[in-house]
């Protein structure tokens, strides 16, 4: 590799990870470069929400919210039912609050505590987002804040291979969108090319539930950093964990996110019923909306609802796209909705009941929530995989781990990429788990990277 460009920290793929790695990596002092197989960095990220959760922030103090790390850990472990490295766990949550205040104070992206609902296992409120809530004014902000610190990004470059002698990383192949082959040197390889949601055979093979599922990730996402970190003889887990949603606006593509569920909306079958508890959390509901006839259902709330919902440019979205269905009375959005009115209208009922104290056969707890008052709205949903949750296994520094734990002398991975902290299946993975393990791996492999390739 003589005559090939050489750069100290080399990074493939430039979604929330790729970015984070960079600008931490650059505030260290290391020369870096990201390499992104599309046009543009945006990757999963840009089509999240951005709501990244952060534990023990002033603005939580501020807010009167009592938070900690400890408590963050705790919450993770308890959605996964402790199948996730507690480890990782606690250091993630430790970090939370740094990267927050590192991205916002440092780097001006514009994250703020979000006000208003909980998500499904978080004990507290702790999300941070950007004014519009989506990953596109993250990635945005991020892209600029690359920019500025002088990150090179070079687009339009799929990274084909890793170039190794034996366990280390010498440099990658990549090509050119007029298939020209390019190699690029490096002391330190960061795998921030996400999981493998784009390939239905991967997802065929780890992840049997979502077979026929609508993938609404990055299809570019192809698996690429488990094959290459596998060859170096990295090894993998949880790899059939993922990240599903049973609120994906049916037809649209669009994400019908979950407050609108936490905060007193359900969900019906083309039968007007409910199937089951839909606050336990949304990515495990794709599955029991997908087991649906016509792997459909209908999301039911109401004006004050679709007001909180108001704030999130997803739902605006879905409002401009005519996913929404909007009736003055229950009879009524049964007929627009095509749904039987006598069913939905008990269901309505039942779930007044559930307000007011009667016990729901699926267990959840409707107490504290307001019954839904007309106007009423509905939208029809169907289940699907957003990211996967497996991946490499990486220590706390994003450095990733053979099979028998030694850590590879110069490969990190972090985000999609790596091992997340969701388990193995689909009710482990809590809101914000794959922004913070993007964000915050990004940083740590970014900050240990660089601190490998500098001179100390
Ligand atoms: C609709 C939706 C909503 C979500 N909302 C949230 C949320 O609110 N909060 C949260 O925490 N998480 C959320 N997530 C999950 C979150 O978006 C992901 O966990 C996170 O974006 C992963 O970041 P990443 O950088 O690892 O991957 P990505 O952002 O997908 O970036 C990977 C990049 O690598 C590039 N790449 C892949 N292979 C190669 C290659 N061979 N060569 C060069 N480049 C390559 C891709 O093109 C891509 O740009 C959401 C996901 C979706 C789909």
């Amino acid at each position: 590799m003589t005559d090939t460009p050489h750069i100290a920290v080399v990074i493939v793929g430039a979604g929330g990870t790729g970015l984070c790695a960079a600008l931490a990596a650059a505030d260290a002092g290391a020369e870096v470069l990201v390499i992104e197989r599309d046009p543009t960095p945006l990757g999963s990220t840009a089509m999240s929400t951005g709501l990244i959760p952060a534990a023990g922030t002033p603005e939580q103090a501020a807010a009167g919210i009592e938070d900690s790390p400890a408590r963050f850990a705790a919450d993770i472990l308890g959605k996964t039912k402790g199948a996730t490295d507690a480890a990782i766990a606690l250091r993630l949550a430790e970090e939370s609050a740094e990267t927050i205040a590192w991205l916002r104070d440092t780097h001006h992206v514009p994250l703020a505590l979000v006000d208003g609902f909980l998500y499904p296992g978080h004990s507290v409120r702790r999300m941070y987002g950007t004014p519009n809530r989506t990953g596109g004014e993250l990635m945005a902000a991020l892209e600029e804040a690359a920019a500025k610190a002088g990150v090179m990004i070079l687009t339009d470059a799929a990274v084909v291979d890793v170039i190794a002698e034996g366990d280390r990383v010498k440099g990658v192949m990549l090509r050119r969108p007029d298939g020209a082959i390019e190699t690029i040197g490096c002391d330190a390889l960061i795998l921030a090319c996400s999981g493998f949601g784009g390939n239905a055979d991967l997802v065929a093979r780890w992840i049997p539930d979502m077979i026929g599922a609508v993938y609404h990730g990055h299809p570019g996402n192809k698996g690429d950093a488990v094959r290459w970190g596998e060859a170096l003889g990295g090894a993998v887990a949880d790899m059939s964990g993922y990240q599903g949603h049973g609120g994906l606006a049916a037809g649209h593509g669009i994400p019908i996110l979950w407050p609108v569920i936490m905060e007193g909306g359900f969900q019906v079958n083309s039968d007007g019923r409910r199937f089951s508890n839909e606050a336990t959390g949304y990515s495990e509901q794709a599955t029991r909306v997908n087991a649906q006839a016509g792997h459909v259902a209908w999301s039911i709330f109401d004006e004050r609802l679709h007001r909180l919902m108001l704030d999130f440019d997803d739902y605006r979205d879905a409002l401009r796209a005519g996913a929404v269905i909007e009736a003055e009375s229950v009879a009524d959005l049964a007929e627009a909705a095509r749904l039987p009115a006598d069913a939905l209208v008990e269901t309505v009922a039942q779930v007044a009941d559930y307000v007011a104290g009667a016990a729901d056969p699926f267990g959840r707890d409707f107490t504290g929530k307001a019954p839904l008052a007309g106007p009423f709205f509905a939208v029809k949903v169907t289940g699907a995989l957003f990211h996967t949750q497996g991946g490499l296994v990486v220590d706390s520094d994003g450095r990733v781990l053979t099979v028998d734990g030694a850590r590879l002398p110069n490969l990190f991975a972090g985000g999609g990429a790596a091992r997340g902290i969701s388990g193995p299946g689909a009710d482990g993975y809590m809101a914000g788990n794959g922004l913070l393990t993007a964000t915050t791996f990004g940083k740590l492999a970014g900050r240990a990277a660089a601190a490998q390739t500098l001179p100390s």
